[in-house]
């Protein structure tokens, strides 16, 4: 699903940049993400395409939940407070049932020791 999405457009992180050169060829398998930013900003990208075996692949298997159900809600923006370490600190706006939110998390993420690629551990919300 997300090789479906314009690869020259702004990509739906935020970042500026195209899909193409941003979270593009993070979801594709191409590029694993560097840093923790960057695997935060390819699984807000992964949420808004619904690309649920991406969100699957970059969980760490201690908190990965058996399926995702990614219908319903409307992903409207993501804004990136702070990262530093293993931390992200990010909101992101959405839309669920007619109604706005605002999902405020500080996220964990741990590197995969056998290959070196970032995981998403866990996030404390508020
Ligand atoms: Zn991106």
């Amino acid at each position: 699903m997300s090789l479906s999405y314009p690869p020259f457009k702004p990509c739906p992180c935020g970042s500026g940049r195209s899909f193409a050169v941003c979270c593009g060829p993070r979801l594709s398998g191409e590029r694993p993400a560097e840093t923790p930013e960057a695997l935060m900003r390819s699984r807000y990208t992964a949420f808004v395409l619904q690309d649920a075996p991406y969100l699957l692949a970059t969980w760490h298997p201690s908190t990965r939940p058996a399926t995702l159900d990614l219908g319903g809600t409307r992903w409207l923006g993501l804004t990136i407070h702070g990262a530093s370490g293993d931390r992200v600190r990010f909101s992101a706006r959405f839309q669920e049932d007619g109604r706005k939110h605002i999902l405020r998390e500080d996220s964990r993420f741990v590197q995969d020791e056998a290959e070196g690629r970032w995981l998403y551990l866990d996030g404390e919300h508020g």
